[in-house]
C-alpha cells in the first residue's frame, strides 16, 4: 500500500509513531491506533506493520516517540465524537 494511502500518526518533531486503522471491537468498528514498537522517519517507514507496542482503542495520554522523547496524547473518537455531536445538532434544528 502507498505511503499516502496510509493514516500515520506523526510526533510534532515529524517522526511515525503508529498509524491509524479501523478495527472492530466487539460489533463495532472503532478508530484505532496501531503504535509501533519504534518510532520512525517516512524514509524508514517499513511496507507493513512493523512489531506493535500496541493497538490503543481507548485515549491514552503521553505516548512518547521512541526517537525524540516527544510525547502526545491519542484522543479517543474525535470522530465519533463529532458524529454524535452533527446527529445532534440536526435534531436541535428540525425541533425534536
Ligand atoms: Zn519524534
Amino acid at each position: 500500500m502507498p505511503a499516502g494511502e496510509r493514516r500515520l500518526w506523526w510526533c510534532r518533531k515529524g517522526h511515525i509513531l503508529g498509524e491509524i486503522k479501523h478495527v472492530l471491537v466487539g460489533h463495532h468498528r472503532v478508530r484505532a491506533l496501531m503504535l509501533y514498537e519504534q518510532s520512525v522517519t517516512l524514509e524508514m517507514l517499513p511496507a507493513e506493520l512493523p512489531t506493535l507496542r500496541g493497538r490503543v482503542t481507548g485515549g491514552m495520554d503521553a505516548i512518547q516517540c521512541t526517537l525524540c522523547h516527544a510525547e502526545r496524547d491519542w484522543v479517543v473518537g474525535e470522530d465519533a465524537l463529532s458524529a454524535l455531536l452533527d446527529g445532534r445538532r440536526a435534531r436541535l434544528e428540525a425541533g425534536t
